[in-house]
């Protein structure tokens, strides 16, 4: 039996890593039966059935530690949110409602700014700041000019990374300056069948090193947060956690409640506002989707 990871899916078969071989590999029908269905990105155990040719049976799949939804991927650690300084100019919401799913999911969390070599320093450096005071991990990098490219091969290292973030920012083109090989059309979502139908490609790891690996597709491609637990919601800006236990009610909304420990802070400036207004947005945005 061997340790391997899941890669890809294709009919049927399922591509199966083992210390950079790939095997292919049914499933036993113990796994149907069971309605449990392999994901890419889930660690498993192989018997070799012909060590030539490269075939396997999948015997057994462990347990995960995350399961991602849209693209389907499991054991998943890691976001890099992407965003430009500009063109397109960052859609501050947009990345906090990245950043509120990432956290949800328990993921390690990297903002990475694409592009600054199109924009003065001092024009992004405030936003920096901000998300730096929070404690996020903020990479600066600029594809044209190879800056920062170093920084983000580092944080891949030893993970298995998602990258999430608006169409246009530079994701592929990043991902393909991580790992030349991959040669991914940048701005592509879905392949044309031979009929000339699209279908959603499935997601694929790539392997960028030994124990790194990257998804192919975006994360977070639904950006609803309509699963989401109003009282949840505050846990995930970490900035105000150590604000929360100020609040006179333990149901505290930080709204308009009196004696509110978050806009005690917010006042102080200790909260950033464009974050609480963030957190107000989509607070609303939950409460009008509740269905009781
Ligand atoms: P995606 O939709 O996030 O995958 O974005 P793409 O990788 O397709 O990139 C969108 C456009 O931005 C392409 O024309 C890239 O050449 C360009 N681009 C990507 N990175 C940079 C960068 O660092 N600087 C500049 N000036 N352009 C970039």
């Amino acid at each position: 039996m061997k340790r391997g990871r899941l890669i890809k899916g294709i009919g049927g078969f399922y591509y199966v890593d083992v210390d950079g071989e790939t095997y292919e590999c049914k499933a036993r029908g113990i796994f149907r039966q069971m309605k449990i269905t392999p994901l890419v990105g889930d660690y498993v155990e192989i018997s070799i059935t012909d060590e030539q040719k490269k075939l396997g049976v999948m015997e057994k799949i462990m347990e995960r530690s995350t399961e991602l939804i849209r693209p389907t991927v499991a054991n998943v650690n890691q976001a890099i949110i992407v965003f430009a300084v500009t063109q397109p100019e960052p859609n501050i919401m947009l990345l906090d409602r990245f950043l509120v799913l990432a956290e949800s999911e328990e993921l390690e969390v990297v903002i990475c700014f694409n592009k600054v070599d199109l924009l003065a320093e001092e024009d992004y450096l405030p936003i920096v700041d901000r998300y730096r005071a929070i404690g996020y991990k903020v990479l600066l990098t600029s594809v044209k000019r190879d800056v920062g490219i170093a920084d983000l091969k580092e944080v891949l290292i030893g993970n298995t990374s998602v990258f999430a973030g608006p169409s246009g920012v530079g994701k592929s083109t990043l991902l393909n300056k991580v790992h030349p090989e991959l040669q991914l059309k940048t701005g592509e979502i879905s392949v044309k069948t031979a009929r000339g139908k699209h279908t959603t490609r499935h997601a694929e790891l790539i392997a960028i090193e030994k124990n790194s690996w990257v998804v192919d597709t975006p994360g977070f491609s639904a950006l609803s947060l309509d699963f989401m637990e109003a009282e949840d919601l505050a846990l995930y800006f970490p900035e105000f956690n150590e604000y929360r236990e100020e609040c006179k009610f333990s149901s505290c909304q930080h709204i308009d409640e009196p004696k509110c420990g978050i806009k005690n802070a917010l006042q102080k400036n200790l909260i950033a506002e464009e974050r609480h207004n963030s957190y107000q947005q989509f607070l609303q945005e939950i409460k009008s989707n509740r269905r009781f």
